[in-house]
């Protein structure tokens, strides 16, 4: 029972990897062909596939063997059986978010979170829910909500960690010292052991079999080693390395269990995939707080805001749920972005150096409020009077929680291959020692040439910090000295060098150095007991390799881009940064050899952010298909792969990175939400201009990119051409030819347009003479297809007293201009930029002298604010773009400046609901509450606005054949759904796409902003 390690685990154990790594052909061969005709689930061994579950939120990446996608939990246990048979090991995965490495494995992956996410039972009145092991947190919150309970381990990752995931890292939430962490909320966990089979974890004592049996040997362990369990065991609520050994002897501040017991389960809480694969777990849920109030409370240094967090800790008589910190950089940060510096202000008192967010939560807010009155007592106590600002509106405190968040993503998006790096994050020491702690770190910062930025849970004596590191050059021994002064640290302020984020690779061999030579020997035979074969992610938690082998690094001393001349001006990539700064040098001198593009692509830091479902447009065929092939982060590993000549030797123009992109909508909702910025709709432009550069473009294509080209002479065809439309076989054949869905019908051309009809508008001349003068570009479809709503912006901006001109080639003949999104879209950078160069030649003078170009249609008029700036124009297109706004945008900026009233007064009620659906664009550039803002004028008028991500139709997209079924998929997401469940409202949709697409799918006509407005005259 206790005997020493056996030499033949790590010796296994060791092997294991190599194995699989030198896995032959063969092996890979016959593990896919008996997944796919034994099982359910899909297999996913292409080199791109592998590579995209090669990495997490980590620095690490080691291809696997294959991935698995269960569509059962049949399937799962299928696997572990086949695996089994071919010696190939294990690694179970949820959102892969890990920042250690934990999902990052030689083996054949399993993905849970696209089928095995049901929640099987819930117990409402017990309190009890047993879900599967790929929900999400916020999914699984999301179906409590409505019975007054929540799972309380509010993970920042809540929209994509999976339970599964969670309970494999015992993850720990912002308001933890409340709630606890996975461990004290876990009751049971049915799962499978190496050698397929299936036991129920849960109370010790009422086990039975194999479980019992085993949970007597861990008993045992625990008693012998009883001693050295008291005297090294980390006494912080927050410690997760290791296995918990100490169920049965409780070092942590909060027991496991309520009354006491001993909870089984809890010892596969924080295995990391290591000893069983969860089938099914048992959660105690929580009534959800019913009221919240916040105290902000300013200091003058950050030492002193964590001295005082041990004081503040003891306020609240139990209603205490956060108390997390922000320093100086995040505020600052923060106050640079327009949306939330009101909210800063509101919040801070001076020039705080870091701020204490203290939360109460609990069951009314009278009560509460006392709470906050004591806070602002203890640091008058403190010597601080007059330091807190007292939250107590609901919308204030949610509005303020968003900035944190929104602050340590402006972080990370620092260019240049320096990054803030994850692996001493997470350290946990006694809140005694939280200031000297953080002051000592600070100074091993700075004898390394970097710096840190703090955040989160000062209320357990967790700090966020990572500090910057280039992983290509001097990255991994300075992380390797880091680490080891840090863990100095930790261990004279006897914390836990592991507090939150699990071992993986990173801090496997930390677990030793933490607990000690006996301890870790134990854990050897805990392993052994659950996996003797070494199947289950072996080489980690026992006998880990070192946390700095380069060899299992994303970014590696050997890492080479391959050289690419890009089309578009990726050079504000293309830089360095100074750590210590975070100062970049010069745009262009980052020494990428694609000039930028793949500096661009590296952004993705893989935190996997992008695999949301909640507000907000990113990633909308994510959304419907739930592949890693269709997330931002799938995309961006596929294309950083593809550039390093890791997918083989056609680099950007090969086909994975095809069939990745291919169902991206260009909807530029990573550009906004993605907390890096990677912008995917811009890097797939530069993707098709490659692809098509080689393998050449359809018929297809080459009519979308050229219809504003052949657009007047098409309209003069009208009925000819619209005869598509009434004639079944003729839309068929459209479909064979040309590739266009039968299933719909496309935009129809009309003989008499906006650009053949009389407007009586001002000529430039006027225009730039004028008192209140303004440019409206109208586009090739607003301006062929939907006349009325260019005359409508007209009719509005006339009636408001503007002097208006139409935007026009700046040639004799005229000619109406085009913003080349068109061709953008199939990657003809060429004839864009040629575009984009009469368009500046047009509008350079009026942007020249401050006046506004007001567009209708975001997807073109943004374009003059976001890809003309790559084309390379120079300062012309910066002007241009300073001065382009659509028209909601302009209009709300002068009734700002006082400038409306003359339409204001104009403007006739309206009776009807109004339900305004934004472009996907529109969101990309903050220009949707605009919309809201101006509609709000009409009398009467209470826009709603519907909580959507894009409508599906993205262009061209959703008039392919190919597409037009995912296309439907992305508008039943919540956009129609919403259209149809307010059948007398007034549809308003800036996008002529996103009405063509209500339209087809929920049958009723969505109008321009601007009809409305004209309506209303
Ligand atoms: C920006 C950012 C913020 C974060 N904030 C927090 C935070 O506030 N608190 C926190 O605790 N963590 C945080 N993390 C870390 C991470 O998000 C959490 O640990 C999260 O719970 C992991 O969930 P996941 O679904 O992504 O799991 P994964 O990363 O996919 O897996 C986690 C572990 O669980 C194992 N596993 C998954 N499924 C199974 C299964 N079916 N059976 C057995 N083992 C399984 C895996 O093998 C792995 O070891 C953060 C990470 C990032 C990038
Ligand atoms: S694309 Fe953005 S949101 Fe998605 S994983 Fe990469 S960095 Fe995170
Ligand atoms: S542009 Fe839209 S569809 Fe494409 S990756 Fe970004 S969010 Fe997803």
């Amino acid at each position: 029972m206790n005997a020493p390690l056996p030499m033949s685990v790590a010796r296994d154990a060791a092997g294991a990897y190599d194995r699989v790594a030198f896995a032959t052909n063969e092996v890979a061969g016959r593990l896919a062909q008996h997944l796919a005709t034994q099982t359910q689930g899909e297999v996913l061994f292409s080199p791109a596939d592998r590579g995209r579950y090669a990495t997490d939120a980590s620095i690490y990446q080691e291809m696997p063997v294959g991935v698995f996608v269960p569509r059962r939990a049949e399937d799962v246990q299928l696997a572990i059986d086949i695996c089994r048979d071919l010696g190939v090991p294990v690694v179970s995965r949820g959102g892969g978010t890990s920042q250690c490495g934990q999902t990052v494995g030689a083996g054949l992956v399993i993905d849970n979170t696209k089928h095995v996410r049901n929640v099987l039972e819930l117990d409402v009145a017990g309190r009890t829910a047993v879900v599967e092991p790929g929900i999400v947190l916020d999914h699984l919150n999301a179906q409590l909500k409505k019975h007054g309970l929540w799972y309380p381990v509010d993970v920042s990752t809540s929209a994509q960690a999976t339970l599964g995931g969670m309970a494999g890292n015992n993850s720990c939430g912002s308001r933890s010292i409340a709630w606890g962490n996975m461990v004290h909320n876990v009751r049971g966990i049915d799962a499978w052991t190496a050698d397929g089979q299936l036991h129920r974890f849960g109370r010790f004592d009422d086990s039975t079999g194999w479980v019992r049996a085993m949970g007597e040997q861990v008993r045992a362990m625990a008693a012998e080693l009883a001693p050295e369990i008291d005297a090294r065991w980390p006494k912080v609520l927050r410690r997760v390395a290791g296995y918990n050994l100490d169920v049965f002897r409780n070092q942590n501040p909060r027991p496991y269990t309520a009354d006491g017991s001993v909870n089984l389960a809890h010892l596969l809480v924080g295995s990391e995939g290591t000893l069983a694969v969860t089938r099914s777990l048992t959660l105690q849920l929580s009534e959800l707080p019913k009221a919240k109030v916040l105290g902000v409370v300013n200091f003058p240094t950050f030492y002193k805001a964590m001295d005082t967090a041990q004081h503040i800790v003891k306020l609240g008589g139990g209603t205490l749920t956060a108390v997390e910190l922000v320093d100086r950089t995040m505020i600052e940060l923060s106050l640079q972005n327009p949306a939330f510096a009101p909210v800063v202000r509101s919040a801070v008192i001076g020039q705080p150096d870091a701020v204490l967010l203290v939360e109460f939560s609990g069951a009314d807010k009278a009560s509460l409020v006392r709470h906050l009155d004591d806070l602002v007592a203890l640091m008058g106590d403190l010597g601080l009077p007059g330091s807190v600002v007292r939250l107590e509106d609901d919308t204030a405190q949610k509005n303020l929680w968003e900035v944190r968040k929104a602050g340590l993503n402006i972080m990370m998006s620092l260019k240049g291959d320096g990054k803030p790096v994850s692996f001493i994050e997470d350290c946990a020491v006694p809140l005694e020692h939280l200031a000297e702690y953080t002051d000592a770190l600070t100074q091993v910062f700075r004898r390394h040439g970097s710096r840190g930025t703090w955040y989160a849970h000062a209320s357990v004596g967790t700090l966020h910090v990572r500090p910057i590191l280039d992983m290509r050059r001097d990255g991994a021994p300075k992380m390797r000295e880091i680490a080891e002064e840090a863990a100095a640290l930790v261990r004279q302020y006897r914390g836990a060098y592991s507090g939150e984020h699990g071992d993986g690779l990173c801090r496997g061999e930390w677990i030793q150095w933490q607990f000690g030579p006996r301890i870790t020997e134990a854990f050897g035979r805990i392993k052994q007991l659950f996996d003797p074969q070494q199947l289950l992610c072996p080489r980690r938690m026992v006998d880990p390799p070192r946390m700095d082998d380069t060899r299992l690094m994303r970014f590696p001393p050997s890492y080479k881009v391959i050289p690419l001349q890009p089309a578009l001006d990726w050079k504000p990539w293309d830089v360095q940064n100074d750590p210590a700064t975070e100062k970049t040098t010069a745009p262009g001198t980052g020494g990428d050899p694609a000039q930028g593009y793949a500096k661009a692509v590296e952004m993705c830091n893989n935190n996997g952010h992008c695999r949301k479902f909640d507000a907000g447009t990113m990633c909308p065929s994510y959304r419907v298909t739930r592949d890693e092939q269709h997330l931002t982060r799938g995309r961006a590993n596929t294309l950083r792969l593809a550039l390093s000549g890791q997918l083989g030797p056609d680099g950007i123009a090969s086909q994975a990175v095809r069939d990745a992109l291919d169902l991206c909508v260009s909807c530029k909702g990573c550009k906004r939400d993605c907390p890096t910025g990677v912008d995917m709709a811009k890097m797939k432009v530069e993707f098709l201009h490659h692809w098509h550069r080689r393998h050449g473009r359809s018929l297809k294509d080459r009519l979308i990119a050229a219809l504003p080209d052949y657009a007047r002479t098409a309209a003069r065809l009208a009925p000819l051409l619209n005869l598509r439309n009434r004639s079944p076989l003729l839309a068929r054949l459209g479909e064979k030819v040309l590739g266009f869905s039968a299933r719909r019908s496309l935009p129809e051309w009309k003989s008499r347009h906006f650009f053949n009809t009389p407007h009586g508008t001002a000529s430039a001349a006027e225009t730039l003479a004028a008192a209140k003068p303004v440019v409206l570009f109208v586009d090739t479809f607003n301006g062929y297809f939907e006349s009325d709503n260019a005359e409508a912006a007209l009719r509005v901006l006339q009636a408001a007293g503007y002097t208006v001109h139409v935007a026009s080639k700046a040639r004799p003949d005229g000619g109406h201009l085009c913003c080349g999104r068109t061709h953008l879209a199939s990657g003809q950078v060429e004839e864009a930029r040629a575009k984009a160069r009469e368009v500046a030649q047009a509008l350079g003078p009026f942007a020249e002298r401050g006046i506004a170009i007001v567009g209708l249609e975001p997807s073109c008029l943004l374009t003059l604010r976001d890809e003309h700036l790559s084309l390379g124009l120079g300062e012309v297109s910066r002007q241009i773009a300073s001065q382009a706004l659509l028209l909601e945008e302009f209009l709300a900026r002068e009734l700002s400046a006082g400038r409306l009233d003359v339409l204001k007064e104009k403007l006739r009620p309206v009776q009807q609901r109004i339900l305004v659906h934004g472009h996907c664009h529109q969101k990309a550039f903050d220009a949707v509450s605009p919309v809201l803002r101006l509609l709000q004028l009409i009398p009467g008028a209470q826009p709603e606005l519907v909580e959507s991500s894009c409508c599906g139709m993205a262009g061209a997209f959703g008039y392919e054949a190919s597409h037009h079924e995912v296309s439907m998929q992305m508008a039943e997401l919540s956009l129609l759904p919403a259209v149809r469940n307010a059948p007398d409202a007034i549809v308003v949709a800036d996008g002529t796409s996103c009405r063509h697409q209500i339209h087809d799918g929920a049958g009723r006509e969505a109008i321009h902003a601007a009809v409305l407005l004209a309506r209303q005259l």
